[in-house]
């Protein structure tokens, strides 16, 4: 982002990601990240640490460090060592972006919001030429009501431009695809993540380590596909991801066969003029047209601040929005009540706490033992699967084991081989039949096969 000038953005996120690692850790964790330097190649150490450089000032703290190549070698000793100069490491963030979500809305219906799964909003409510509310349509029972309000804030990501009407003249949004490969951690080990630059098209490439798996990510293209439909990755980026793997990492000799499994998403970046995908900015917009409030692009880091410019804006229009100097921490503090003495270690503790704040007791204090173990191959527990089952607005089984859990990602086959266990699971504690299960169950591994394996 600072090689494309976005100066604004990287402070940005910079700040807020030092205030998330603070407030929520095991949920938004430190990582740290290998760039490795070429004899003849693009960028050298010197002006890649002066870019880390202005990273740390905006953090306030040191964080990257360069290595000649024995040293280097030591900590990506995999890489491709030909004209292989040494490496710079630095220091930056990882979050489950799903987690992160539900943690947010969780606690801000604890203060007073209310939030509604699977509804969809199907037009707006006019009222002399002004939005004053929205018909809203529930996916799950069919019926529609309509919803009234002071403002209305679209911030329906990809999908902003569908509800806008036709007088419509503001942004568009162009939306751009971004894929990933997930491999067993024992085919691709990395102990952390490692930037790439692809020879193809130059663009940054990232090999990181993840719950237990390791990810090869990301794409950036026009998605031409309709918005309604779960994005998948295609062939030819597949081939462009194994391509990086292969170049960087050639003594690993990874092949198709060894994908676990593949996911995208379509990132809502505000179109501009751009040829090049890659080429267009990713700082967010607000807008109003209408009476609306319109809030796209941006980062999931800067989140909260997106948040409260989307306030600013509304301010005028809700008298009780008073402006506050700086926005309050973005997670509750969970209360003082001692954890269960139960036999968890340290990262699992801290991760259930980062992950589910104040409700990590009730997590760790489930009637079933055998919840309290991993799911093999993954740092999740089975009783994450039991809450989201029970707590978490589950309305079908690929909202448990993609969304609110990611072992549909993580585990071979999406975790079918464990359906059994599951199937318990859901019959206990979401009241499934023996039907309504294997319809699910049908279902998710029919989503499975088309969206989250190879094509
Ligand atoms: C591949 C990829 C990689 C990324 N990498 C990073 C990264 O490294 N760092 C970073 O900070 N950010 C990253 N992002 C960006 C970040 O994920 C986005 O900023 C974020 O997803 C956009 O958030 P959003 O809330 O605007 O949209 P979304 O997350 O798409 O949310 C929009 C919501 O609106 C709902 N919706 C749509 N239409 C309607 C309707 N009519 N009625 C009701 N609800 C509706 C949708 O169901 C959805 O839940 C990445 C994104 C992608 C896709």
């Amino acid at each position: 982002y600072l090689l494309s000038g976005d100066v604004k953005l990287v402070r940005a996120a910079v700040r807020e990601r030092d205030q998330l690692l603070s407030q929520a850790p095991g949920l938004i964790d430190p990582l740290g990240f290998l760039f490795s330097h070429y004899k003849g190649r693009f960028p050298g150490p010197h002006l890649f640490g002066g870019l880390l450089w202005a990273y740390d000032l905006f953090s306030g703290s040191s964080n990257h460090h360069y290595y000649p190549a024995p040293e280097y070698l030591l900590l990506a000793p995999n890489i491709d060592q030909r004209r292989l100069k040494g490496g710079t490491s630095y220091l930056d963030a990882v979050v489950d972006d799903a987690r992160l979500v539900l943690r947010t809305i969780r606690e801000a219906c604890e203060e007073e919001a209310f939030a509604l799964n699977y509804v969809r909003v199907q037009e707006l409510l006019f009222e002399k030429n002004r939005v004053i509310g929205v018909c809203v349509k529930d996916e799950i029972a069919g019926n529609e009501t309509d919803l009234f309000a002071r403002v209305v804030v679209n911030a329906t990501g990809v999908w902003a431009d569908q509800l806008h009407s036709s007088k419509y003249n503001g942004p568009h949004i162009r939306p751009l695809r971004g894929s990933h490969l997930v491999f067993p951690f024992w085919k691709l080990p990395v102990s952390q993540a490692v930037t790439l630059r692809h020879p193809a098209d130059k663009r940054p490439v990232f090999v990181f380590p993840w719950e237990g798996a390791t990810i090869v990510g990301t794409t950036d293209l026009d998605h031409g596909e309709p918005l309604n439909s779960e994005p998948r990755i295609s062939f030819p980026e597949i081939e462009y991801l194994l391509d990086i793997v292969r170049y960087q990492f050639p003594s690993v000799e990874l092949e198709r066969s060894d994908i676990l499994s593949t996911f995208a998403g379509v990132r809502p970046v505000i179109g501009g003029s751009k040829k090049r995908p890659s080429s267009e900015k990713r700082d967010h917009s607000i807008w109003e047209q209408d009476g609306m409030i319109s809030v796209s692009g941006g980062k999931l880091t800067t989140f909260r601040l997106i948040a409260q410019d989307v306030l600013r804006v509304a301010a005028p229009l809700i008298p009780s929005v008073e402006e506050r100097g700086t926005p309050d921490p973005p997670f509750n503090k969970r209360k003082g009540d001692e954890l269960p003495p139960i036999s968890l270690n340290h990262f699992l503790r801290r991760r259930l706490e980062g992950r589910y704040g104040s409700h990590v007791m009730h997590i760790m204090q489930t009637e079933m033992n055998e919840d309290l173990e991993r799911i093999p191959g993954t740092n999740t527990l089975w009783a994450e699967v039991r809450w989201g089952a029970r707590e978490e607005g589950i309305m079908h089984l690929d909202d448990l084991l993609l969304r609110r859990t990611r072992i549909g990602i993580l585990l071979e086959k999406g975790g079918t081989g464990y359906l059994d266990r599951i199937r318990d699971i859901c019959r206990q504690e979401l009241g499934w039949d023996l039907k309504r299960w294997e319809a699910e169950a049908a279902s998710y591994k029919k989503l499975w096969e088309e969206c989250y394996s190879l094509p």
